[in-house]
């Protein structure tokens, strides 16, 4: 037989690259302004018709391209931009892939001009489908003009795949959005056809917001707060939302060194500060931009994605969340018991011949997260326990990957934490300690979470998890798209002590013949299984490390005591011990508080 392999004929190979770059009308528009605001453009303009299918053109009074240049422009890898692998790592600029325009030209009629300021004349260029139609010279402004006209022209099957005009106008808004917020020293104008839709002229990072989304009716300015903070991990700049502020529909923008991204993990961070100061249907907007060595961010390769992963991931979500606290906090947002209200402790009767004074939230601008506060561990034998995790500490951040905290926060309460051994259990839910800046108050249930989470990830990490065999198998029916999942996680489900035996000829049956040892009853096995099962699935992140993540917390929160359970003296004592033997132990794993500290001024305050 002959040979099969032949290489796709170039115009081939383009349109298959392009499915990547240009899904829709918006791609366009991104790419073009993107290499605008590369080529230093201070003034860009766009203009769109029908949703962007028949026109997107984008002008720019940058840098331009010699003749030679502007040819190139077109090739498949022809960028300006990096030179060699290493580049990668330190990219400033907004394109670097050099596919966008071959890609562009590949599926829609493109007509390009550009001139150098050096430059008398500028090129004209006209390419479609990728086949170069026209070349030549002509007078032109400095610049460079990008008129790209009857996207998917040659693919109609592609052209069926897009959404109505509103759905892809909308598109279009955003991928302008996600630039201008960025850019507020470059003036933008957008049109759709004659109509002019925004002016924005050159300002800054507020007036720019305001400019985009604010109105007579609805003034953005008043509704911001700003927010900075500069740490040797990451700068952290921009403005979030006022709680009273908080819609259904809010405006939310993270960025990464002028790039936008989406980071559910650090979304996380910025709701948790506004937990309880919003109703749950609604959200803040914000804006916020982060500035990160680039060396230190996952520089998203793929050309669609918006998702970027940081080094120092767990840091920077307390970073950003004590950020965005403060700021709640300074303007007087956040009441200073940040605890949920039931249970603390009874406040007195209010007298009507004293005046009522508002509590005040105290912070120290002065505290330093990352000094190196002497660290106290109280006596006992905690030390030795602390050796036991000390080796782990640094896998365990790993592992416990998108939803733990770092430990740089911790030594606030470590700090605090020179604790009399009385412990007292309030509401059958919070165990309440002296320490030296004051009043401790645990959440038993969290503390728990953690204390067994950390148990459990030891115990997947050394494959040594405990059994307790059923004496009443129970049956585990698998969905087929389930079933892929379960092979996946079943090895590390092993490890932790659950033992399955496969039933003859069906391979979605299991029997669930052992379960770990710390589950109290095996009455809500299959129930546990399938939550599993579905967090694996909904993760995101490295693989590995959020399946065992995911094992790790729901067995916890399974086994983990309720409130409401009454706690003799020795409980608490065993469970606050373990609690500060775990390297990170003021959040769940997935982010919720275990503990609040009442400072004695606080206290007095009260008196
Ligand atoms: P990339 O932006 O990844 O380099 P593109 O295909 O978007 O790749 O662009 C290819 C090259 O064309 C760029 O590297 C740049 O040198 C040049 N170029 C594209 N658009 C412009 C522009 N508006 N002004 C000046 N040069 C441009
Ligand atoms: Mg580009």
């Amino acid at each position: 037989m002959s040979d099969v392999i032949h290489l796709l004929p170039d115009a081939v190979a383009n349109q298959i690259a392009a499915g990547e770059v240009i899904q829709r009308p918006a791609s366009i528009l991104k790419e073009l302004v993107e290499n605008a605001i590369d080529a230093d453009a201070t003034i860009i303009k766009v203009v769109i018709a029908d949703a962007g299918r028949t026109l997107v053109q984008v002008t720019d009074n940058g840098k331009g391209m010699s003749a030679t240049d502007a040819r190139m422009a077109f090739e498949r890898h022809a960028t300006s931009k990096i030179k060699e692998a290493q580049d990668l790592f330190s990219i400033r600029t907004m394109g670097f892939r050099g596919e966008a325009l071959a890609s562009i030209a590949s599926v829609a009629q493109v007509e390009m001009r550009t001139r150098r300021e050096e430059d008398e004349l500028g090129t004209f260029i006209e390419i479609a489908g990728n086949r170069v139609f026209k070349q030549e010279t002509v007078q032109c402004d400095k610049g460079t003009s990008m008129l790209v006209k009857n996207l998917f022209f040659n693919v109609p099957a592609r052209r069926r795949f897009l959404k109505s005009d509103n759905v892809e106008k909308n598109h279009l808004l955003q991928e302008f959005y996600r630039i201008a917020l960025v850019y507020p020293d470059v003036e933008f104008l957008f049109y759709d056809q004659d109509e002019e839709i925004f002016n924005l002229p050159v300002s800054n990072t507020k007036l720019r917001i305001e400019h985009i989304f604010g109105s007579t009716k609805k003034k953005m300015n008043q509704q911001l707060l700003s927010i900075e903070t500069e740490t040797n991990l990451v700068n952290i700049k921009g403005f979030i939302g006022k709680p009273e502020y908080a819609q259904k529909q809010s405006h939310q923008y993270f960025f990464v060194n002028g790039r936008f991204m989406r980071h559910p993990y650090f979304y996380k961070a910025v709701l948790t500060a506004y937990d309880q100061l919003i109703q749950p249907t609604e959200s803040p907007s914000f804006f916020i931009f982060f500035e990160a060595d680039p060396q230190t961010i996952d520089i998203n390769i793929h050309p669609t994605k918006t998702e970027i992963k940081f080094e120092n991931e767990q840091a920077i979500w307390s970073i950003l969340s004590a950020t965005v606290k403060e700021a709640l906090g300074k303007f007087n947002i956040i009441p200073s018991i940040d605890f949920d209200r039931e249970g603390v402790p009874d406040i007195p009767v209010l007298r009507s011949d004293k005046e009522i004074v508002q509590p005040k939230t105290s912070f120290n601008p002065a505290y330093n997260p990352f000094g190196n506060t002497a660290y106290k561990r109280p006596s006992i034998d905690w030390n030795d326990l602390y050796k036991d995790f000390e080796g782990e500490k640094k896998n365990q951040e790993v592992m416990s990957g998108q939803h733990d905290t770092a430990p740089i926060f911790e030594s606030k309460f470590e700090d605090a934490y020179e604790n009399s051994g009385h412990f007292f259990q309030l509401k059958n839910r919070y165990i309440i300690t002296s320490v030296k800046s004051g009043m401790l108050m645990i959440d038993q249930r969290n503390a728990h979470i953690r204390v067994l989470f950390d148990q459990f990830m030891k115990e997947i990490q050394h494959k040594r998890g405990m059994s307790q065999q059923l004496l009443f198998p129970e049956s585990l029916q698998l969905m087929p798209d389930d079933y892929l999942f379960f092979e996946q996680i079943k090895s590390e489900l092993r490890y932790v002590g659950f033992e399955f035996a496969s039933e003859d000829g069906d391979k979605y049956l299991y029997q669930v013949t052992g379960i770990p040892a710390q589950l109290q009853s095996a009455s809500s096995t299959v129930t546990l299984l399938n939550d599993i099962i579905d967090r694996v699935k909904h993760a995101t992140g490295d693989v590995v490390a959020v399946i065992h993540e995911q094992i790790a917390l729901s067995l916890a929160e399974s086994a983990a005591i309720h409130a409401g359970q009454v706690l003799e003296k020795e409980a608490m004592t065993e469970l606050v011990e373990r609690l500060f033997a775990c390297p990170i132990h003021n959040h769940t794993p997935d982010g919720k508080k275990i503990m609040a500290i009442w400072t004695e001024e606080e206290i007095k305050s009260r008196f």
